[in-house]
């Protein structure tokens, strides 16, 4: 009797050995104290001993249930111990690692160009009105005084959305509005996204930003749109930037003329920047076409005025010396962290 308890002494300790699991433990007493478990069954035994060693026996299969009790006890207790380490070892902050970096943003080259420009024509004077981006016919073309055949107007130079409104080709767009809403004088400046129909390169993308200028009051003439420039483009560039003034044409300003820079990419040597010309075009410009006034509900034999349009890109080209117009859309870091 005493031998079998010994052996089932043994063959606790052995299972004990190979639990692996907290949860295992209570599964380990049910088996060895459980009540079809070997230690029930030694009690039950107990009867068949003889009476005189039935007392000795018995303190002997208590002491075994007992200590049975006691090391499975043990066991959960060291089990949980372990694992709540191990949970803290996870739930581990080393607060002595150096924290992650964070970036801080920053303003594109053509928002920082853009706002430039706009602070510097509020200025002189101007202020600023926004149009829509998608428009009607009307308000980018035919309003604007171009004939139905005219080139720009061509699905190959201007996006489409039906046969009657487009992606603005230009921030033309807002010179009507700006004459159907207030009476003169109007002195009002439109900057904005424009889209063009174009193949992109190094010097055309298929949008890009514009400034558009517009002052409309009685007497206004071309010295006064040549002393504007003259202003602008020397608060612009902070100095003395070479300009010249060519005729142009464009349908809603009569006359017209286009306003370059001398090339500060070259120095008007040649570069790709300017189709080795030594100049830049930055800038159509004119007297506002006496149709167009009409067509905003103002009389051309009272008022006059002049428009301008800028291109943002450009001129952010000639700032900061890049060189190809693809690299303000690619989000190149090692572009925009230099701003
Ligand atoms: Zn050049």
């Amino acid at each position: 009797m005493e031998e079998k308890v010994l052996s089932l002494k043994k063959a606790f300790q052995q299972d004990l050995q190979n639990v692996k699991h907290s949860k295992d433990i209570e599964q380990l007493r049910i088996k060895y104290l459980g009540k079809k478990g070997p230690v029930q069954g030694l009690m039950l035994d107990l009867r068949n001993v003889d009476p005189e060693k039935r007392p000795r026996v018995g303190k002997v299969i208590n002491e075994l249930k007992a200590e049975i009790t006691h090391l499975c006890e043990e066991a959960a207790r060291s089990f949980s111990q372990a694992e709540e380490s191990k949970q803290l070892e996870q739930e581990k902050i080393d607060i002595t690692l150096p924290g992650k970096r964070h970036f801080l943003g920053r303003r594109h080259p053509i928002r920082i160009m853009l706002h430039e420009v706009i602070d510097i024509l509020v200025g002189m004077g101007f202020s600023v009105q926004c149009g829509p981006e998608i428009d009607s016919d009307w308000y980018n073309f035919e309003g604007l005084n171009y004939p139905p055949d005219h080139p720009a107007r061509d699905m190959q130079d201007t996006f489409y959305i039906s046969e009657h409104s487009l992606l603005r080709s230009q921030t033309s767009n807002v010179q009507l509005r700006a004459m159907e809403n207030s009476n003169p004088p109007i002195r009002i400046i439109a900057p904005g996204t424009v889209f063009r129909n174009e193949n992109i390169s190094a010097r055309s993308h298929v949008f890009f930003h514009q400034v558009e200028g517009i002052y409309i009051d009685r007497d206004v003439s071309f010295a006064d749109l040549f002393a504007t420039m003259e202003e602008f483009w020397s608060k612009l560039f902070k100095k003395d930037i070479e300009t010249r003034f060519r005729p142009s044409y464009f349908p809603f300003v009569e006359p017209g003329i286009e306003v370059d820079l001398r090339c500060t990419a070259c120095d008007g040597k040649g570069c790709r920047l300017c189709k080795q010309s030594g100049w830049l075009e930055v800038c159509g410009a004119g007297m506002v076409h006496p149709e167009v006034l009409k067509n905003g509900g103002i009389d051309p034999h009272e008022y006059s005025g002049y428009a301008w349009g800028l291109g943002i890109e450009r001129l952010a080209m000639l700032r900061y010396g890049i060189n190809d117009i693809r690299m303000f859309t690619e989000n190149d870091m090692r572009l925009l962290a230099q701003f």
